[in-house]
């Protein structure tokens, strides 16, 4: 999100500096998704996840084609196994083309198995424009844009604290190898993903007002004999909250297989995947994936969604939001930037550039 923003506002302003606590770009949330450019049916409406995903899947697809970043618009296919998810299907349908996704299409079963014959369903929702990227291209042509457009990225520089001093915000970052120093800025734009709740905290927003929770999403591999069995990105009739999308079949750039994320809401930061979730994976996606076999599945990687919403409550909207009513003028959030924070992002990144440019 932070070089996406950073590299648009580069298009037009100078003295822009992105502050990265590690040594490198991409080790956090970025570096840990399904990689998927969503088409964006899921979300209500007038949300800005559903705004900033359909605009925002163009304009990555854009940029991938012009810039040789890896990327398939594969398709996808939302499957239901009962009567039941077949009603939700339906209204899932509806609310895909209410969005602006007009390239859905219902389909029956004997259509599922003409496309996927090794997958069993009942009806599923096929989504042509749903595709794959390489997350890690992108973010670097992102931060190759911004550096050659005399932008700054400093590594391994932590903010710790702020100040408003005047006019401007007063940076305290603490820098691996020089110690703790300041420096201030007009524009402050806080894209700190996991952290971004402490950061808004730190330039003066009330103490809880943007709570994060992290919501875990463990991955298993699957045997690379198996990925040959499906053509596209397969998915689930998601819950009815679309606090995620459910354990889905992802394929990836290189052709490998995986499951996942699930959902587990955690206190602290924890990589590490637990071995004892295979059978629950193995019995979840069996229901739709009958070729695969427990001994097919290994533990893979997880990723931790910064998510404003706890387990079981309602929908939570992105926060892109200018914080001048908050008499913090020139401060903008970025705060609760899960799915599809990756197909949105430029979008997103256009958004924020407005917002910068009604300030000066
Ligand atoms: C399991 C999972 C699956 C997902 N799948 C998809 C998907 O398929 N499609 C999709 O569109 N989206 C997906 N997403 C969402 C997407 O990955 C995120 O929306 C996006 O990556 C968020 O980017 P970010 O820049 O906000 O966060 P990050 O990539 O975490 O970047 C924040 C950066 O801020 C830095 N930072 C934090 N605090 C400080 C500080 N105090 N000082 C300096 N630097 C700091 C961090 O080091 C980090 O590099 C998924 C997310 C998860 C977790």
């Amino acid at each position: 999100m932070g070089l996406a923003v950073a590299s648009e506002l580069s298009k037009s302003h100078k003295d822009i500096i992105v502050v990265e606590k590690n040594s490198s770009f991409g080790q956090e949330i970025s570096s840990r998704n399904s990689e998927v450019i969503h088409a964006g049916i899921y979300y209500p409406k007038d949300s800005l996840k559903t705004r900033t995903c359909v605009e925002g899947k163009d304009l990555l697809y854009a940029l991938c084609a012009e810039n040789n970043i890896g990327h398939r618009k594969i398709g996808k296919l939302i499957v239901a196994i009962d009567k039941n998810e077949v009603r939700d299907l339906e209204d899932l349908f509806k609310k895909g083309l209410e969005n602006g996704v007009s390239d859905l299409k219902l389909i029956t079963k004997v259509e599922v198995k003409r496309m996927e014959p090794y997958v069993q369903a009942k009806a599923a929702i096929y989504s042509p424009s749903t595709g794959i990227l390489d997350s890690h291209g992108l973010m670097k042509n992102l931060a190759w844009q911004f550096q050659s457009r005399q932008g700054i990225i400093a590594y391994n520089t932590e903010v710790i604290g702020i100040d408003r001093t005047n006019d401007e915000y007063e940076l305290t970052v603490q820098d691996a190898s020089e110690g703790a120093f300041k420096f201030s800025s007009r524009i402050l734009i806080n894209c700190a993903g996991l952290n971004s709740d402490k950061v808004a905290e730190m330039a003066g927003i009330k103490k809880g007002e943007y709570k994060l929770k992290y919501c875990k999403g463990d991955y298993f591999k699957v045997h690379s004999n198996k990925a040959k069995f499906i053509n596209h990105l397969i998915y689930p009739v998601p819950k009815k909250n679309y606090s995620t999308l459910g354990i889905h079949a992802t394929l990836d750039l290189q052709g490998g297989l995986r499951l996942g994320p699930d959902e587990e809401y955690v206190d602290k930061i924890d990589y590490s995947i637990n071995e004892a979730k295979k059978t629950s994976f193995f019995e979840g996606m069996g229901k739709f994936l009958p070729f695969i076999e427990l001994d097919d599945l290994w533990p893979d990687t997880s990723g931790i969604r910064p998510k404003l919403q706890g387990p079981n409550e309602g929908f939570r909207d992105f926060i892109i939001r200018d914080e001048a009513e908050n008499n913090l003028r020139g401060f903008i959030n970025l705060i609760g930037i899960e799915s599809p924070g990756l197909t949105s992002v430029l979008s997103i990144a256009r958004m924020v550039r407005k917002m910068v440019e009604s300030q000066i």
